[in-house]
């Protein structure tokens, strides 16, 4: 049987990184050597035996250093990727895990092309001992070439689970299984002998989204305010100075900020910005109360601050009106 065609598209982060031994599994990134796909893909030759890999030279940073701008280079690529080789089965993105779970967020909100986007990472460095490094990109490869991760928008796979973009955050900061669906769990595993798949997301992803970002080479700006026990105005302050275009509140679990908060977020609506409501708790729906609504609040629902600011950019590609974006916030 004919292995399929995946694309390796190459960031950097652990995953392609390599430290002073076997044991430099936390201070690697001070010595700066991180592969690109072609390097990773020769570093981890057994992923053959599972795909007929192709390396896509892209990048070889830190995941701190990927935002807007790559996320809009990235789907560019995955579309010329598509086109240019009819016969790929699918996309595997190697990636920082610091915000890989942004990154995997926008891509499911907006990737239009009809393979699977497998975006992986790792927790430790290809030349670490015990690293996940190669099983996770081997098996992402086995993702991304199974016919049944089609539209189910861009996909993580590390530690053997496949997440939802949407429901997927990084827990802890050096435990393999970091990666978790608070709420949800896993969409599926990732066995020796199968890929053993049991729910699908219900939002809308990839080719069904109103979100078109082909063509667009800048974003909208949202920040993202954090709440904590006597915040201020300052942080509302300092991101509407810096010309943010919306903001999230990352609140107070179920929903609240601060009564000085609540006073700069209520102004900034009445003038124009749009806020949406999101909790620091790590999981749940915010509580979209009769004083929350009326004071303008868009409701984030159930997602993390980091992904209401991904949709939040994406909804003002579309609107202002607070009731337009909260149907986007029902529906992706
Ligand atoms: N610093 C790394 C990054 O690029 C962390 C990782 O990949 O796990 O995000």
């Amino acid at each position: 049987m004919s292995l399929p065609r995946i694309a390796v598209i190459g960031t950097g982060g652990t995953i392609g990184s390599l430290g002073r031994g076997p044991f430099d599994i936390a201070d690697y990134a001070s010595l700066g050597k991180v592969m690109d796909a072609e390097q990773l893909l020769a570093y981890w030759p057994q992923v053959r035996e599972v795909a007929d890999v192709v390396a896509v030279k892209y990048s070889a940073i830190a995941s701190t250093a990927i935002g807007p701008a790559q996320w809009l280079e990235l789907v560019s690529l995955c579309d010329r990727l598509v086109a240019e080789d009819p016969s790929l089965s699918g996309i595997v993105i190697t990636h920082g895990t610091a915000t890989l779970e942004e990154t995997a967020y926008f891509l499911s909100l907006t990737v239009k092309v009809e393979v699977p986007v497998v975006v992986v990472g790792a927790q430790r460095p290809s030349s670490g001992l015990s690293s996940d490094a190669g099983m996770n990109l081997a098996n992402a490869c086995r993702v991304a070439g199974d016919p049944r991760a089609r539209g189910l928008g861009a996909l993580v796979m590390m530690n053997d689970e496949i997440h939802a973009a949407r429901e997927v955050t990084k827990t802890s900061t050096s435990r393999l299984q970091t990666f978790r669906s608070p709420d949800f769990g896993c969409l599926g595993h990732v066995d020796a002998d199968a890929i053993a798949w049991y729910r699908r997301p219900l939002r809308k992803l990839g080719r069904e989204t109103e979100f078109d970002v082909r063509g667009m080479s800048s974003l909208p700006r949202v920040d993202i305010v954090y709440c904590y026990a006597g915040a201020d105005s300052a942080a509302v302050d300092a991101f509407l100075a810096a010309g943010a275009d919306g903001l999230v509140s990352a609140g107070f679990a179920p929903s609240f900020v601060t009564p000085a908060m609540a006073e700069r977020m209520i102004a900034a609506m009445s003038g124009g910005t749009p806020i949406a409501a999101s909790t620091r708790a790590g999981s749940g729906r915010m509580f979209y109360t009769t004083r929350m609504r009326e004071a303008g609040f868009v409701n984030a629902d159930n997602l993390n601050p980091q992904k209401a600011r991904i949709l939040l950019m994406l909804g003002l590609t579309r609107t202002r009106d607070r009731e337009e974006l909260n149907r986007i916030f029902a529906q992706y």
